[in-house]
């Protein structure tokens, strides 16, 4: 029987993976329900793909917007780089999905046996033996599992107990994102933007027909928190310079709505898993989310790990998954990370607007399809 821990994205795209594949499984979630706060999210077609091969594909689809075209501009909306989704469509039979967090989660949820998962258990530390794991919980139980799979997120206890050296990096970044009704423009409906001007970056996509998620980057210290009071007023300032439609979004959204997070990321670390215990997603390879691909690469984890267990051909599953993983994810991590970098530019931000406008396009093409193809072959 493998435990695991986390039902976020990671966990429970894991826990449908292995219950097509009839691995003994059980889930345990120390938030008593799924979790309702949080904004649009993308999912490329590497994890549509996933999705598709658990036939779930439609029911996440038709609780998301399609995102047929990606801009990047500058502030006032001038295009550097426009890439209509075709050749994705045509080679992978789908383009990308802007979806609430939420919905995705209950859409996943819905489709995990409710017997399966364990709500409210929060896992304390663990104990692994030559026969087993016993899981410590912190409502001081404990329960014996064949193997432990952390899928608990970037903070993951599985993983501080596991690799108590590893580290969060802080990127200088903060996001602010945030759900409102406002209407867009009909050009926005299957379009995501990025906007990047001095230091601050914007992005905007529809998740459904009256909901539209954004994001607002900028540069900051660490662990500062807002004053609800003027939070509108100080984002209404710091984004001025940019198109009107970031200033309307930005002031039609319930202050409720608005979400503070540090852009942060997992120090890459050399190893994922002992003989028992292995780390996926987060646990595992956090990244910052300047390629939208944190969450597809858990949902390419819960894939891979499954397939490997399944097929039965290795005494070590955990170690040939980190072998089958490991490059490209971390490879996505590092142009992540320099990305953010680059997107925040201010001296050279005229620079490198003018190196964006000329990159050639097989070159995009080539990134693209390094990432949005799933199998190595
Ligand atoms: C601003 C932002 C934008 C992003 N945009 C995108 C995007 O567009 N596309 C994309 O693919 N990715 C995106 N990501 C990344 C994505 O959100 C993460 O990579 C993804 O959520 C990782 O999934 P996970 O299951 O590994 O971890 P999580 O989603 O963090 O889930 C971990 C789960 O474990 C549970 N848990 C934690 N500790 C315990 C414990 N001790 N016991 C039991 N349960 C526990 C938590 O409650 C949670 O439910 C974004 C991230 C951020 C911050």
């Amino acid at each position: 029987m493998y435990a695991i821990i986390g039902a976020g994205i990671g966990g429970l795209t894991t826990a449908l993976a292995f219950e097509k594949l009839n691995i003994p499984y059980h889930l345990y979630e120390k938030a008593e329900d799924i979790n309702a706060i949080g904004a649009g999210i993308w999912l490329a077609p590497n994890a549509l793909k996933v999705y598709e091969w658990l036939g779930i594909l439609d029911q996440v689809k038709n609780a998301g917007n399609s995102i047929d075209r990606i801009t990047i501009a500058t502030a006032d909306l001038q295009t550097l780089t426009d890439s209509k989704q075709d050749e994705a469509k045509e080679e992978y039979g789908y383009s990308t999905v802007a979806i609430h967090r939420a919905e995705l989660q209950k859409v996943l949820a819905n489709n995990v046996a409710s017997s399966n998962i364990s709500w409210g258990k929060g896992l304390k530390s663990y104990t692994e033996t030559k026969e087993g794991v016993e899981l410590q919980f912190l409502d001081a139980t404990t329960t014996i599992a064949n193997y432990l799979i952390g899928a608990d997120g970037i903070n993951s206890v599985v993983r501080k107990q596991l690799f108590p050296k590893s580290k969060i990096r802080y990127s200088g970044q903060t996001c602010w994102r945030g759900v409102t009704n406002f209407k867009l423009p009909e050009d926005y409906n299957h379009r995501g933007i990025e906007m990047w001007g001095k230091q601050t970056r914007f992005g905007i996509s529809k998740l459904s027909a009256d909901k539209t998620s954004w994001f607002a980057v900028a540069k900051s210290k660490p662990f500062l928190t807002d004053n609800k009071e003027t939070l509108k007023e100080d984002l209404l300032k710091e984004y001025k310079k940019y198109a009107n439609v970031v200033t309307d979004l930005i002031a039609n959204t319930n202050i409720d709505a608005i979400l503070r997070n540090d852009i942060i990321d997992l120090k890459p670390i050399k190893k994922w898993h002992t003989n028992r215990v292995c780390l996926l997603g987060d646990a595992g390879h956090a990244t910052t989310p300047n390629m939208g691909q944190g969450g597809a690469q858990a949902i390419e984890d819960a894939y891979f790990l499954s397939k490997i267990i399944a097929t039965n051909t290795t005494d070590s599953p955990f170690k040939e998954f980190q072998k089958v993983r490991y490059k490209k994810v971390n490879s996505i991590v590092n142009q992540s990370w320099i990305t953010g970098k680059v997107a925040h530019l201010g001296f050279g931000s005229k620079i490198r607007n003018m190196v964006f406008k000329n990159l050639p396009k097989s070159l995009i093409d080539k990134k693209m399809h390094f990432v949005y193809r799933l199998d190595n072959e």
